[in-house]
């Protein structure tokens, strides 16, 4: 293990980043690297427990706890304090395919179910992972490396976030002929046209995308499959197909007003604001408007900060539920995820410029109210009461006398997603679940059609990066086992 006390001499360190108000300005990363030494000490924390939960991925009611990529964890701890990075990233390398996106983007189930979390604050795992993927980018350690034997079996990936670029990367590991087919014109799903350039430059993509078809594995980008290409076509074309088309229907909100100008979908903003960034088309701007977020999650904060970023006069983000707690309540005990306060890097931005967190809490949207060329202005809303139950359950109820009107000129709803779009498993007649996802067992990703695997999003609705890199890996093993009767992959 890395050092014996060091759990008890060294405290954790924040990971530095860039000053909220310079932030703003601009669309670079707002994280910073840790000094080598400053690692050193951080990675010294870790106590290499004897039953380490960090790696244990897990779902407990609902959350993930522990990594879901089964990270090495404490392995590369302890080789980071001894300075053998290039073993530490060997090490990462062999549960991970894409440390560079989860160093950056992932909530970190593994820092929740850290056995120093019990009695202090957890180790930096994060950081430490994009720490060591960074090194071996920086010192050119990571090289294509293409496999030695092709099996001579072609498989088709459709959709190119992280769920099917995993996959594609560990049946092309496997010596098959991957073909990866993308509706949008650049690849990487949510990771390119979702998550916002502050959290995950785009070139951090593309350098993984070329790295990959250097190593062999074809991109065709502007190619819906179902419309371009029919399922019929891919399936006589290919040995076996991999659904992986993500699960970004877009849940709505049906009130009065909803049809008034300058009410957008999440996505849709986010989505236009990193193409205009990318490649100079019209985004939809927050500049001089007074900017109401609902929906109190990630992609809410994400429109946050691309809001912050436009020039907004102001931003607010309703959430549904109570403010959370500062520390772990009885009922959600480690090694569950932390359902805790946190003050991601949106609301340090709000509250650099503005003077205050954006949140708004148990609040619910009345109505849209617009202006005489039918473009909303305000949005009406009443305070919500939740009570809790015996069995776990709540019921939320309206308090009266707490109706307000808010000024708004732009709108964006962040209240999740239904399913996945079921043009495509129509097209494959693939059955779905009652959620909208494409029915297949988890560990096995078979479907109903004989050849037709699906996984991520597709399969589990919307969810983390994590989840997918490793449901793209797991399907990968299985439908290598499917075209070779055996399988090596993990
Ligand atoms: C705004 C936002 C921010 C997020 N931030 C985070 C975060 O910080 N951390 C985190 O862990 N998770 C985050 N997530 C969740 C995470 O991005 C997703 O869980 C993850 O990307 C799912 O990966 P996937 O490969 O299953 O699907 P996706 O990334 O959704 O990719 C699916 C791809 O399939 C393509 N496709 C669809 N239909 C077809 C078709 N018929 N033919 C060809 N291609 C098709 C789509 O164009 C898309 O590129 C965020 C999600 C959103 C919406
Ligand atoms: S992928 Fe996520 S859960 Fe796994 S070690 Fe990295 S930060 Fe932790």
């Amino acid at each position: 293990m890395g050092k014996a006390t060091g759990f008890l001499e060294y405290k954790r360190k924040k990971a530095p980043e860039r000053d909220p108000k310079v932030r703003i300005k601009d669309w670079n990363e707002y994280q910073l690297p840790f000094s080598e030494n400053e690692l050193k000490i951080q990675a010294a924390r870790c106590m290499d427990c004897g039953t380490p939960f960090c790696h244990t991925g897990m779902e407990l009611r609902g959350m993930p706890s522990g990594c879901p990529l089964y990270n090495l964890i404490p392995e590369w701890n302890d080789l980071v304090y001894q300075n053998r990075w290039q073993e530490a990233l060997e090490r990462l390398l062999k549960t991970n395919n894409f440390p560079e996106f989860t160093g950056r983007v992932c909530p970190a189930p593994c820092e929740g179910s850290c056995t120093v979390a019990l009695s202090d604050d957890p180790v930096a795992i994060k950081s430490i992972e994009k720490a060591i993927i960074d090194k071996g980018f920086q010192e050119g350690w990571i090289k294509p490396n293409p496999p030695k034997v092709r099996t001579g079996k072609k498989v088709a990936v459709v959709g190119s976030g992280p769920a099917g670029l995993a996959a594609a990367d560990q049946l092309n590991k496997a010596g098959h002929t991957v073909t990866v087919f993308e509706k949008d014109d650049r690849v990487g799903g949510l990771l390119t046209y979702g998550i916002p350039s502050m959290k995950l430059e785009k070139s951090t993509v593309d350098r993984r995308v070329n790295l990959l078809k250097q190593e062999g594995i074809t991109f065709v980008t502007n190619t819906e499959i179902g419309k371009d290409i029919s399922a019929e076509e891919l399936k006589e074309s290919f040995d076996a197909v991999l659904l992986c088309a993500g699960s970004q229907k877009h849940r709505d909100i049906l009130i009065e007003g909803r049809e008034s100008k300058g009410i957008y979908f999440a996505m849709d903003y986010l989505t236009k604001s990193i193409k205009g960034l990318l490649d100079g088309t019209e985004v939809i701007s927050a500049e001089g408007k007074d900017v109401i977020v609902i929906g109190g999650g990630d992609t809410g904060a994400d429109c946050v900060a691309t809001a912050l970023r436009q020039g907004a006069k102001s931003v607010v983000q309703f959430g549904k539920h109570e403010k959370m707690p500062d520390s772990r309540l009885e009922r959600n005990p480690w090694p569950e995820y932390p359902n805790t306060f946190k003050l991601d890097y949106a609301y340090e931005e709000a509250a650099a410029v503005f003077g205050e967190d954006p949140r708004e809490y148990l609040i619910q949207t009345k109505k849209f109210v617009a202006d005489e060329n039918g473009h909303v202005k305000e949005l009406h809303t009443v305070q919500m009461e939740k009570t809790y139950h015996e069995d776990g359950t709540y019921t939320m109820k309206e308090i009266p006398g707490t109706e307000k009107v808010w000024p708004a000129q732009l709108v964006l709803i962040a209240i999740g997603f239904t399913g996945t779009e079921p043009k495509l498993l129509d097209a494959f007649q693939v059955e779905k679940t009652s959620r909208n996802t494409a029915k297949a067992k988890y560990g096995q990703y078979t479907t109903n059609v004989e050849g037709v695997f699906a996984a991520g999003d597709m399969r589990r609705g919307q969810s983390l990066v994590v989840w997918a890199i490793h449901e793209g890996r797991e399907a990968a093993r299985e439908i290598d086992r499917y075209l070779m009767e055996e399988t090596f992959l993990p």
